[in-house]
């Protein structure tokens, strides 16, 4: 491939050299004498500036450039006089790939709504705002990987397709290979799986945590990321239908371990996105500041997004139980014309995303770790604390987004893990492979999920879930 990416021209800065650039048109500017053409091809958040004269090329050829235009051009790297940019490209041979017609192609050179670009997601990624999301995006996966990588964890793949509800909060998607308008019944009138592709009842997976826990009590140290689905209403600025959850599984560490390594962990996926994506991260703090700017008073952030990241990393997570969470919520006066509104809580009680960012934002102003939780609102097969009444959770809060990780201990005693599993209606015998683990070599461990389109909304900015990942999965909407 002959093609030179924007990005290592402005890295490398070759004054002099022959290059062929292939990209998509942002502008044109054009007069009698010269063509300026600003070039985008993805690689880095800045166009490249191509000068065009008519002598050379043809303006035939010229005039097919438009918005959105794709094209291939040659020439010389020069120095370049004009303020923001070393240099330019002298085209001396140019070729339109692709036109755009400018009274069809919707992305001209203004600044469109989110919400605008939302409908048209298939071309949004063409935009500044979108190409530097999924940088920052792909940055933040490549640390993840590299992270656990250099902490000696292994990448396990869990399965999609899975019979089990590792949550049990009943929001699965089902998977069959039966006809849903007319499934074979069973003489008690119930649906009759023998028929199915799998012979039984199967969903798409909510979260990799048992399977990760059967691959922990083998390997110590693993991590999964992929995909997960869940069937909730998800018509909110923090959930989808469909997201993609890193969740490591580690044998022999208790909950202070594991909330260690999420600290730890989530502060190195912070720093590298900073190290690896000053540019796109730039762009974004200066986005951030531009909306935050049009928020009423009250809503405002105090911090700049760059500002809040190095925040992040510098300070230590407060660290409280539930118990004390509750105890700070029912002192904190409700105030009906203020942001946090509906403070007052009793303990048992799930807490909301207003109270968890009253916590986050306003009490604390730091992320917090919130640990012990009433037994009855979390999951099974959290570890039971001595008091009999709390489990051995934690939920991570970060600033503007509440719950980003949510993970425990786990019950590593055979006999307390069963009794709380018939307490809950949940079949031994459908998860005899999880019990497995309990009954041969138990070892304590713990783990968590973090939710990783949460991050990389923490990281951007970007207010709205649906725009940091790139086909969003939410109710009514699965176009392409
Ligand atoms: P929430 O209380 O926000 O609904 P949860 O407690 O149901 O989250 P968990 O089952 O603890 O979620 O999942 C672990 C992590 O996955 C959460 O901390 C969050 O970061 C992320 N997450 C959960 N549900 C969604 C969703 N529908 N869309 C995007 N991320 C999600
Ligand atoms: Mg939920
Ligand atoms: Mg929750
Ligand atoms: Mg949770």
């Amino acid at each position: 491939n002959k093609r030179s990416k924007i990005r290592s021209i402005l890295e490398k800065k070759p004054i002099g050299d022959q290059v062929t650039l292939m990209g998509w048109v942002r502008t044109k500017r054009s007069n009698k004498n010269i063509t300026f053409i600003a070039l985008n091809d993805g690689s880095i958040i800045q166009n490249y500036q191509i000068v065009a004269d008519p002598n050379v090329i043809d303006e035939k050829t010229l005039r097919r450039i438009t918005t959105g235009a794709s094209i291939k051009v040659t020439g010389k790297v020069v120095a370049s006089q004009g303020a923001g940019q070393d240099s330019e490209l002298v085209a001396e041979s140019l070729e339109v790939l692709g036109e755009a017609d400018p009274e069809k192609y919707p992305l001209q050179p203004k600044k469109h709504s989110l919400e605008f670009l939302r409908e048209i997601a298939h071309l949004r990624m063409r935009t500044n705002t979108f190409g530097a999301v999924f940088r920052v995006r792909h940055a933040l996966s490549f640390a993840i990987h590299q992270y656990f990588h250099e902490k000696g964890f292994y990448y396990i793949h869990t399965p999609i397709i899975t019979a089990s509800d590792a949550e049990g909060a009943g929001e699965t998607f089902k998977v069959t290979t039966l006809d849903p308008k007319n499934p074979p019944l069973t003489p008690e009138g119930e649906i009759d799986y023998k028929e199915d592709f799998f012979e039984r009842e199967t969903n798409l997976t909510v979260s990799g945590q048992l399977e990760g826990e059967l691959a922990a009590m083998a390997l110590s140290e693993v991590y999964t990321f992929g995909p997960t689905f869940r069937a909730e209403n998800s018509n909110t600025t923090r959930h989808l239908a469909e997201f993609w959850m890193i969740e490591p599984e580690m044998a022999f560490y208790d909950a202070e371990d594991n909330q260690d390594l999420a600290e730890d962990f989530l502060k190195y996926i912070i720093k590298y996105a900073l190290e690896n994506s000053p540019k796109d991260l730039a762009f974004l703090d200066k986005r951030a500041s531009d909306e935050n700017a049009k928020k009423p008073a009250n809503e405002r952030s105090e911090m700049g997004l760059l500002e809040r990241l190095k925040f992040i990393i510098d300070n230590e997570f407060e660290r409280i139980t539930y118990t004390e969470a509750i105890e700070i919520l029912k002192k904190s006066k409700p105030n009906k014309k203020k942001k946090f509104k509906y403070l007052i809580e009793e303990w048992g009680a799930d807490l909301q995303s207003e109270h968890e960012r009253f916590l986050v934002e306003k009490h604390f102003k730091k992320p917090v770790i919130i640990t012990d939780y009433p037994k009855d609102i979390k999951a099974f097969y959290m570890k039971q604390n001595e008091d009999d009444k709390t489990v051995a959770a934690m939920d991570i809060l970060f600033p503007g987004i509440g719950e980003i990780v949510g993970g425990s201990q786990r019950e590593d005693n055979m006999e307390k893990l069963t009794c709380r599993m018939g307490q809950l209606d949940i079949s031994e015998e459908e998860l005899f492979w999880y019990l497995d683990t309990r009954r041969f070599g138990s070892v304590p461990h713990s783990g968590f999920g973090l939710g990783f389109e949460r991050m990389v909304q923490f990281v951007t900015g970007m207010g709205n879930i649906r725009d940091v990942i790139a086909f969003p999965r939410t109710p009514g909407s699965a176009e392409f």
